[in-house]
């Protein structure tokens, strides 16, 4: 290794916090750290807890410990940790530039125009989320907690899979420029069983932030497939992944301090812990809720049945908005416990998308899969154009597979692989042309020679 290296090392080092070796405590919670040879670093706690410990069981005395050779002990210092379970140290002198401010973070409507751009449709949920991320960092960031209390919006996002749940959380977390953490619920269970304790979440957070402390309890949490921990029903088992993940999540999504493993899923004996704070996180959850549909029809039957508002019992069976109609109870029926509920007072629906918003996907983000293949191929310099059948016929064949938008990167990619093997073998090909016959597997692409266009043009 170069002298260059070794330095630029040690200088990356010092950026990180020292551990005590033995109660695995970052500097900044225990206190100044005694170091000892071998890259040893202790706190005056456990110092004074081994002193006790000798002095009660041998009768050892202070001074033969520290005429003790601590280097003929072949321990490990606490460089041994990896970087990415230590926690950086907070910067004193130059202070940093928050991310965000109260000047510069875009009101909800600009908030929504720049969500515009990359998520299609979904205009209740991008208006919903907009106002409820803006009052969230408002909040956060003048810290006004006098005397009105401002409540935390975290949010619970209940939509069919592909219809853009995950997308949207991602967008606005790039937007705003705040670290974001994804987990699936179905990952986590009750601490002491096997799986992710729910701390797990917050130390994915803490890596997205690069283990800064302070960035991280400004960050959003998204938690996916929320109704996988809906409370079993009829089960004489103990819940462990379901009703007590719940639980567990309450003091987190309220804002408690929560001693968090660094660059681990789990506590255990050889991970070094921190304290975050999650009063200024924001959660989101996402979920399917597979078959709530029949709870609010059963439930919408029932008022309508009820004196002389008597209707139709099939009224709601043809409504494809039913899912909008989601109410508390509805969800406290699919097994959501209360208090949990409580947590989450934002609460909104994603529609699902139908052939058209599948063509405009195609068509219209900033970063829609076509143009980047267009931009490929560009470089090659061809010309890759998709005409209206061929948008058509690959959201035809996308709404077929019943994954929301999810479906169309494969299907895309399945018909792409060709394109992107042949194209570049021939230097003489100038543009192709993408139909609706190629993707159903019953024609050609189109074809054009750069001699032909150059005379065209
Ligand atoms: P889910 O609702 O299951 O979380 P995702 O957000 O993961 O679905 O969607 C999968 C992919 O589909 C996204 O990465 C995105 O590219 C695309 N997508 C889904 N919905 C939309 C939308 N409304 N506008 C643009 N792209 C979308």
């Amino acid at each position: 290794m170069s002298k260059d290296i070794i330095e630029n090392n040690e200088t990356k080092d010092e950026e990180y916090e020292n551990y005590c070796y033995l109660c695995r405590r970052p500097e900044h919670t225990a206190g100044k750290l005694i170091h000892l040879p071998n890259d040893i670093y202790i706190c005056a706690d456990c110092m004074q807890n081994t002193f006790d410990t000798f002095h009660n069981s041998s009768g050892m005395q202070f001074m033969d410990l520290t005429n003790f050779d601590m280097s003929q002990l072949n321990m490990k210092g606490a460089q041994s940790i990896p970087k990415s379970q230590k926690i950086k140290k907070k910067k004193k002198e130059e202070k940093k530039q928050p991310e965000l401010d109260i000047k510069t973070i875009p009101a909800p409507h600009i908030m929504k125009a720049q969500l515009d751009e990359y998520v299609i449709g979904q205009d209740y949920a991008k208006k919903v989320i907009s106002v409820a991320v803006y009052n969230h960092y408002k909040r956060v960031l003048t810290d006004t907690m006098d005397d009105i209390e401002i409540e935390k919006s975290n949010m619970l996002m209940i939509g069919p899979t592909g219809s853009g749940k995950t997308y949207l959380v991602k967008t606005i977390a790039r937007l705003l420029n705040v670290p974001l953490a994804i987990t699936d619920a179905t990952t986590l269970t009750e601490a002491g069983y096997i799986g992710d304790d729910v701390e797990s979440v917050l130390s994915k957070l803490l890596a997205a932030a690069d283990n800064d402390v302070e960035r991280a309890e400004r960050g959003i949490v998204f938690i996916d497939e929320i109704d996988k921990i809906a409370k079993k029903r009829n089960t004489n088992s103990r819940d462990v992944s379901g009703e007590s993940v719940q639980q567990g999540l309450l003091k987190l999504l309220e804002g408690a301090e929560v001693e968090v493993p660094v660059g681990a899923g789990s506590k255990n004996a050889m991970v070094p812990l921190t304290t975050i704070n999650t009063k200024n996180i924001l959660f989101i959850c996402g979920g399917a809720f597979p078959d709530i549909e029949d709870i609010i029809k059963a439930r919408l039957n029932k008022q309508a049945s009820i004196g002389f508002r008597a209707d139709l019992k099939d009224k709601y069976d043809k409504d494809e908005n039913l899912l909008r109609k989601v109410t508390i109870e509805d969800l406290r029926e699919f097994g959501m416990i209360p208090e949990f509920l409580g947590r989450l007072p934002v609460i909104y629906t994603l529609d699902a998308l139908d052939q058209s918003m599948m063509v405009q996907i195609l068509k219209e983000p900033k970063n829609a899969i076509l143009k980047q293949y267009q931009k490929l191929l560009s470089l090659d310099e061809v010309d890759l154009q998709f005409d209206d059948s061929a948008y058509e016929a690959i959201a035809e064949k996308a709404m077929e597979k019943k994954t929301g938008a999810r479906a169309l990167r494969a299907i895309i990619e399945e018909f792409m692989l060709d394109i992107m093997y042949q194209i570049p073998r021939d230097d003489s090909i100038g543009r192709v042309t993408i139909t609706g016959d190629y993707i159903r597997g019953t024609g050609a692409p189109l074809i054009d020679m750069r001699g032909v266009l150059a005379l065209e043009s």
